[in-house]
């Protein structure tokens, strides 16, 4: 393209806005195929007509504007349409027969309702009606239903339009999530190229050109080489405000998309819309290199064709979805059927996180809680996780889910190793104050995309004129660092897990949280065995099932000998290890039944039940010797003095223990290193 060819951006941008203001639904004129009544909403009178009423019903313009709606079109199809008016209900398309000057025409009558009109529109029906329309529409039906994937689908539709139609070439037009279109399916003639694999840009087909799509479904232009027919009046009569005729076939095309056809080297083109979940989905476009006029019938057969269509590929689309529900589902009744440990963060995705992958077609996940981070597959490293973690907790306000399919277009480029091309981060609803989120990222589809003609392009300049580009040419780009988009499914599939996830995390902080504090209620810190207020619970119950079963229960207080003399000599530190080797081995010494606690410093109890004296004197003299044979390095060793009392019967604890502790005194007193026996 030479230089004068070229758009400054400011001028592209001001045409861009001017081709989507073009108000395309207004050009007061018609195309040539068919002629235009409009009456007032009551069907009494003529307003306007268009300048081609002689020639397509045979009636002169100034006859046509002086008649009535009856007289018109007859009395018997006006009744019918004041009916629909009367009732409230919508316009139907009607056939039509009107006579004229001896001669019978028929005609599709396409009423609709524009601002305070009645607009009727004639298109010619010439020859018989086609009988073979219906059953091949009845048969289509029937092949759709068997129809699993869509692409195959739609290029069969395709041919079978073509072949129904004549028209050169028959294509699918998809839209992306940005509108710009693909060809998915094409069908043609050998003469005339090919579209299928190329892309075009949304600016082709602006917003209100699609917007009229969903008022109407059909857009026929037979021959954009064909002049259009004016409006007599220009401006209605009553009614200044010019006539919309959106709703209708005979809208004059746009000069620009004209200008467009023929520099695709294309006269006369069909549109029919595929809506998908209520949203234009894709257009199936047909494209003659002469002038098409299609039979009205058979172009509502085509229309008929592409709307069920439409249903199955959305029924397709529909189970697509549903699968994908499914397995989401299996993850989540999978994930809370884990029990116990499996319920730990660190085994989530040990156990789960292939699966994960799978569902959501990603190629690495992350868990992120607190400081603690879990990752299964390809995710970038640490360092990097924790800036992508801390970034969605600056940006994601209220911890709302982020998305993105071309990561490098976001500040997370940064942080991802390339060949990442998409993440969905997903917050954990946990607490607001902590960063929770499960990180999916998705890997980059390399995709080289074949515009039809340079998309940056849409517009150009030529002898000052701005016109649609003149070359359709291939035009290849390679589409890199995109994964493919997180659909609204998806996006809810990884809501419901991380739910799942906040909700087995929570709970086994909060078992972890029991654990200790019952750890804490009842243990010593330092050697883990019981506390004094535990090992106190423990000889209350005691004495209490010695007393109701007739049983004997033994009593061992002990304390370390000189042991302030230890501490002095070795330090804290290794006086704190000595207490930890003692516990330990005064526990490891006991039967099962029997308990140990910490009575406070270097003082221990030893509570055996159903041991009477003589046992009770034999279990601490074990102990006594266990606790001097204490192989401790260079500490050497300690001993303990041990007081032993057994209860039989009516005691509190505190006089039990007073025994106890009074025979550990006397077996200090008697040397240290010694058991003393506790007078009944
Ligand atoms: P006796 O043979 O008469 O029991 O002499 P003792 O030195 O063991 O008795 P004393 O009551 O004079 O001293 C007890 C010492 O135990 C003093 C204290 O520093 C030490 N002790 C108590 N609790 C701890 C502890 O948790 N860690 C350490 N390292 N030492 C402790
Ligand atoms: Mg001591
Ligand atoms: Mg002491």
């Amino acid at each position: 393209m030479s230089k004068e060819n070229q758009l400054s951006p400011e001028e592209l941008e001001a045409a861009l806005l001017d081709c989507a203001r073009e108000p395309v639904h207004i050009p007061g004129a018609i195309q040539p195929h068919g002629a235009l009544i409009s009456c007032d909403v009551e069907l009494r009178r003529v307003r306007q007509v268009s300048v081609n009423i002689e020639t397509m019903v045979g009636i002169s313009v100034e006859q046509a504007l002086a008649s009535s709606p009856e007289e018109l079109i007859g009395t018997e199809w006006i009744a019918e349409l004041r009916n629909f008016v009367d009732t409230g209900s919508p316009f139907r398309v009607l056939v039509v027969s009107i006579s004229t000057g001896g001669r019978d025409r028929r005609f599709r009558l396409l009423p609709y309702r524009s601002g305070s009109r009645v607009v009727l529109e004639l298109e010619p029906i010439k020859g018989k009606p086609e009988r073979r329309l219906m059953s091949v529409l009845a048969e289509w039906q029937t092949r759709l239903a068997t129809m699993r994937n869509p692409e195959v689908l739609l290029t069969e539709l395709t041919a079978l339009v073509r072949e129904l139609s004549g028209y050169d070439r028959v294509m699918v037009y998809r839209f992306d999530e940005d509108w710009n279109g693909s060809v998915i399916a094409e069908s043609r003639s050998k003469q005339i190229g090919s579209y299928l694999g190329h892309h075009f840009p949304a600016g082709d087909i602006p917003e209100q050109v699609r917007r009229l799509y969903s008022v109407k479904r059909v857009r026929d232009i037979p021959d954009a080489t064909a002049d259009p027919v004016g409006l007599v009046p220009e401006v209605d009569p009553e009614d200044d405000s010019p006539l919309d005729l959106s709703r209708g076939v005979l809208r004059a095309a746009a000069p620009i998309h004209c200008v467009y056809l023929a520099n695709m080297g294309v006269v006369a083109s069909m549109s029919i819309a595929l809506h998908v979940g209520g949203r234009l989905w894709g257009l199936l476009a047909c494209h003659g290199e002469r002038p098409t006029v299609l039979p009205p019938e058979l172009r509502d057969a085509l229309r008929g064709m592409v709307q069920s269509t439409s249903f199955q590929v959305e029924l397709i689309e529909v189970r697509k979805k549903a699968e994908l529900i499914g397995q989401a589902n299996d993850s989540r009744d999978l994930l809370l059927n884990d029990q116990g440990e499996f319920r730990k963060l660190d085994k989530i995705l040990k156990r789960h996180g292939k699966a994960w992958l799978k569902v959501f077609r990603a190629s690495g996940v992350a868990l992120a809680v607190s400081d603690r981070l879990e990752i299964a597959g390809e995710v970038p490293d640490p360092r990097n996780l924790e800036a992508i973690l801390a970034w969605l907790g600056q940006e994601s306000n209220g911890g709302r889910i982020w998305a993105s399919n071309e990561l490098g277009a976001t500040p997370m480029g940064r942080w991802v190793p390339p060949g990442i091309g998409g993440l969905l981060a997903t917050p954990l609803p946990i607490k607001h104050s902590q960063i929770a989120w499960l990180l999916l990222f998705r890997q980059e589809k390399i995709r080289t995309r074949i515009w039809a003609g340079n998309p940056e392009k849409v517009l150009e300049s030529r002898g000052g004129q701005i016109s649609p580009r003149s070359s359709f040419k291939s035009w290849s780009e390679e589409v890199r660092g995109r994964s493919d988009a997180w659909m609204a499914v998806e996006r809810r599939a990884a809501a419901d897990l991380a739910s799942d996830v906040a909700a087995m995390v929570a709970a086994d902080e909060i078992s972890r949280l029991n654990e200790r504090l019952t750890q804490l209620a009842s243990h010593d810190d330092l050697t883990g065995v019981w506390n004094r207020y535990r090992i106190g619970e423990e000889i209350n119950q005691e004495i209490e099932r010695a007393r109701r079963y007739g049983r004997e229960c033994c009593l061992m207080i002990f304390d370390i000998d000189h042991f302030k003399h230890f501490n002095d000599t070795f330090g804290h530190d290794a006086g704190d290890e000595v207490l930890v080797r003692v516990a330990k081995a005064t526990r490891d010494s006991l039967r099962a039944a029997d308990h140990v606690g910490r009575w406070g410093g270097e003082e221990f109890v030893v509570l055996a039940p159903e041991t009477g004296l003589d046992d009770g004197r034999l279990l601490a003299e074990r102990l006594r010797q266990i606790i001097e044979d204490l192989d401790l390095g260079d500490y050497g060793t300690v001993t303990v003095s041990i007081g032993v009392a057994v209860t039989a019967g009516e005691e509190s604890r505190r006089d039990f223990v007073n025994r106890a502790d009074r025979a550990l005194y006397a077996a200090k007193d008697a040397g240290r290193n010694r058991v003393e026996m506790a007078v009944g």
